[in-house]
């Protein structure tokens, strides 16, 4: 029997189990699937948890048991995986060890607030994140606690999972004071090392404009270096001081630890990966998709579904004897809540940026891009259960609504000054 271990079972995991389990013989390939957890978390669900946000009240809302969400005939070890021996092609966990013949790596980001002087000293004083179960869950008390003052949002480095979330906090956070009739008590201020509120210069301007209006302040090119809890203040590299009351911090991210414990790592436990066939550059028999690589687009899960599928088609056709000629064009997409019911989305690659348009079919939509509308709502809040029902067990209509590649249907691709960016 030949063997596919794949390390993680997130987005990029689960998805890569289900549909390499649809397209291989069961009586010649082996799929084990390795994750320290037993729950599966949509992690876009953290951003809605603080804000009580209607069905996002508690972790049951946005979990479920990973073993539930693999197809049948994929194994699922629940362990802590400890290194990843190249040489002998095993993978080695808490609980035993795993040959394989090829290796799929999805390990995600973590957060490392230890990386910043005096973080961690403030955290559940007043300092909090979104980023795991538990501190979304944490945020959501001490939101409800606040009365009046400075809500800082601070991105204390790039590259961080998710670009899109720290506007979309303080976009909800401005819906949320709002409700609670406080809105005029609270100052919102978003705290980027970015020169604006996204990475990519349309979009920005977008996202800067909808800030402007709803009274949030954007503060670019800020790179954080201590924060101090009892003065509740966060200071930078070059001494710029900013005061807050609360503190949503983002911290710096990092890859797993053990892919740099195991020497696969560039330093920051991401894997150094091809950006278009998304084999690990030093490893012939090892896959890398997800938040886990280096490639030069979003840290998100749009990417890791997307890039799921170009593994498998170049997984399959290695195994066959064929060369991995599929290649992944950086695709991301997003939407992006914007509060009092409305949202935006966003569609993009490693070339074209967010244009607007209409997606995904041209005139028709019924997605605007880079505009709010209430139907970009809808679709944020159907998002959750097409994850759990149709893309998780790989089940999406695919062609022609929605593909791996990054389409310019719908899209404004007058304001590209080179339309072949578009072709990988
Ligand atoms: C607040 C927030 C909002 C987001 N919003 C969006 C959004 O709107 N749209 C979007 O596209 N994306 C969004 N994302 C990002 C998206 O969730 C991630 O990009 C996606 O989950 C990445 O998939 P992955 O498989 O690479 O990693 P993950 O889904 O994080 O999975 C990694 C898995 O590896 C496991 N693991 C790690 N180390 C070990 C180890 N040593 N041993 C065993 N198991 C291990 C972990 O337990 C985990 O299950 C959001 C994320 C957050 C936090």
């Amino acid at each position: 029997m030949k063997k596919i271990v794949i390390l993680g079972a997130g987005t990029g995991g689960t998805i890569s189990a289900n549909s390499l389990r649809k397209k291989l013989d069961k009586r010649e390939w082996q799929i084990t699937v390795i994750d320290k957890n037993q729950m599966h978390y949509y992690q876009p669900g953290f951003l809605f948890l603080p804000f009580r946000f209607p069905g996002y009240k508690e972790l049951p809302d946005v979990s479920r048991p990973i073993k539930s969400l693999l197809c049948k005939g994929v194994d699922f070890v629940s362990t802590e995986i400890i290194e990843i021996d190249v040489k002998k092609k095993r993978v080695e966990t808490k609980s035993g060890n795993f040959d394989y013949d090829w290796l799929v790596s999805s390990l995600g980001c973590r957060i490392i607030p230890d990386d910043i002087e005096g973080m961690k000293d403030g955290y559940e004083k007043n300092v909090f994140d979104f980023y795991t179960p538990d501190s979304a869950i944490k945020l959501q008390r001490a939101l409800e606690r606040f009365e009046k003052g400075n809500v800082v949002l601070n991105v204390a480095e790039m590259p961080i999972k998710c670009p899109v979330a720290p506007i979309e906090f303080v976009f909800l956070a401005d819906y949320y004071f709002y409700k609670r009739g406080i809105r005029n008590k609270v100052e919102i201020e978003l705290v980027t090392p970015l020169p604006g509120a996204f990475t990519k210069p349309i979009a920005t301007s977008v996202f800067s404009e909808i800030a402007k209006q709803k009274g949030i302040k954007i503060t670019p090119n800020y790179n954080l270096g201590e924060v101090h809890h009892e003065k509740k203040i966060i200071k930078s590299y070059d001494g710029k001081e900013i005061d807050y009351d609360l503190l949503v911090a983002i911290p710096p991210f990092e890859g797993a630890a053990v892919i740099e414990d195991s020497g696969l790592g560039n330093g920051a436990g991401y894997i150094p990966t091809d950006k278009h066939t998304l084999k690990a550059l030093k490893h012939e028999d090892i896959y890398s998709i997800g938040d886990g690589t280096d490639v030069p687009t979003s840290k998100a899960g749009s990417v890791a579904h997307f890039e799921s599928e170009v593994m498998a088609e170049n997984l399959l056709s290695e195994i066959n004897g064929g060369a991995p000629t599929a290649k992944f064009d950086g695709h991301s997409n997003c939407f992006i809540e914007s509060g009092f019911n409305k949202a935006l989305l966003i569609d993009f690659n490693y070339k074209v940026e967010p244009l607007p348009g209409k997606f995904p079919l041209p005139v028709i939509g019924p997605f605007s891009l880079l505009k709010e509308t209430r139907i970009n709502h809808q679709g944020k809040l159907a998002f959750r259960w097409a994850y759990w029902n149709q893309i998780l067990p790989c089940k999406l209509p695919g062609e022609p609504i929605l593909t791996n590649e990054c389409s310019p249907r719908g899209k404004k691709v007058s304001m590209l000054t080179d339309s072949s960016l578009f072709e990988i």
